[in-house]
């Protein structure tokens, strides 16, 4: 495995500590686990937290949800494997006949590679969970006056990046919230987001902080691109101590401009080109800062810290 990240001792013992206490499940593949009972329920307590500040905020998404796979198509439609190639995961089936198959399971069975007699889909699995909205907007033709806002929930999103790193997963839940809109609107909305998340995060007594980001895009060209959305600030993160010697982005606010608009075709009522923000909060990683904060029993946590979790 070329690109497999290896642990800090710190980020091992975390994860050490996390499997000990039951709230992980290692599967034996580096970034994918299974998921005990109390870390289940602070994500799912966390989503509905956010859904619950929304509202207070006065927001009415319309709900959408989507599988965790998507078109080809759409991965090659956006260009992904232009700018995110190694973080990709495209699924390959078997189409072949009886000789090939019994070939194949000859090969899997002494875990050798099989993946000659496989032949792709019309899937790719989701890298982002905004990724199916545009489309599906799309298909509505021209936006309502004052655009949309749109709750694709907190659903599964992959990328390929295997790590020793407790909070750097191979598949991990996204909180995501999407605005579709006039340029000025949608930036307006993006940045009133990035300082409520901040807010709702230091609520649940996390030390956390925003700065302006940007998306590992690949390769040398990858760099430029990442220093214009730098110079730009078309990405924030919001940042949390975790483990290791960086701190941990555990939510995003992305301006997206018309990238996505232009690719689908998506005007606003008064006949201008729309354009995208979206946010996107780190289920896992959020729920991995509280106990890393908080200690590993849930029940022991700071009662104001509860208090907005279990309401
Ligand atoms: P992004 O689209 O890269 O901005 O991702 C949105 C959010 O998902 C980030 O702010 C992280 O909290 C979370 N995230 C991204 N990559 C990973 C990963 N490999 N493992 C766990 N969480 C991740
Ligand atoms: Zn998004």
């Amino acid at each position: 495995m070329a690109d497999f990240r290896p642990g800090t001792p710190d980020q091992d013992a975390l994860l050490e500590a996390l499997i000990e206490a039951g709230h992980l499940v290692p599967s034996g593949v580096p970034g994918v686990y299974g998921r005990g009972h109390d870390y289940e329920d602070v994500r799912h307590r966390f989503d509905a937290y956010v859904t619950r500040v929304a509202a207070e905020a006065g927001e009415r998404p319309e709900v959408l949800r989507f599988p965790p796979v998507l078109p080809r198509q759409q991965i090659e439609d956006l260009g992904y494997l232009e700018n995110f190639p190694h973080l990709a995961g495209s699924v390959f089936a078997f189409e072949g006949k009886e000789l090939d198959a019994r070939a194949m399971a000859e090969t899997a069975g002494a875990h050798g590679d099989w993946s000659g007699h496989l032949h792709q889909t019309d899937l790719c699995l989701t890298p982002a969970v905004c990724y199916p909205v545009y489309p599906a907007i799309a298909r509505r033709g021209t936006l309502p006056a004052g655009g949309v806002t749109i709750d694709p929930g907190g659903s599964y999103a992959f990328r390929h990046e295997p790590s020793g790193d407790p909070a750097r997963l191979q598949m991990f839940h996204m909180r995501e919230l999407v605005r579709i809109a006039e340029p000025e609107v949608v930036q307006s909305w993006r940045d009133q987001w990035r300082d409520r998340a901040l807010q709702l995060l230091r609520h649940l007594g996390l030390d956390a902080d925003f700065d302006v980001a940007n998306d590992p895009f690949f390769g040398r060209s990858g760099r430029m691109m990442a220093a214009s959305q730098r110079e730009q600030s078309l990405k924030f993160e919001i940042l949390v101590q975790i483990a290791g010697d960086e701190p941990t982005a555990i939510a995003s606010f992305n301006y997206h401009q018309d990238h996505f608009t232009a690719i689908y075709g998506i005007d606003t009522a008064d006949g201008g080109r729309a354009h995208t923000a979206c946010l996107g909060f780190g289920h896992e990683r959020i729920v991995l800062a509280l106990l890393k904060t908080h200690g590993l029993d849930v029940a022991s946590w700071p009662a104001d810290v509860r208090s907005h979790l279990w309401v």
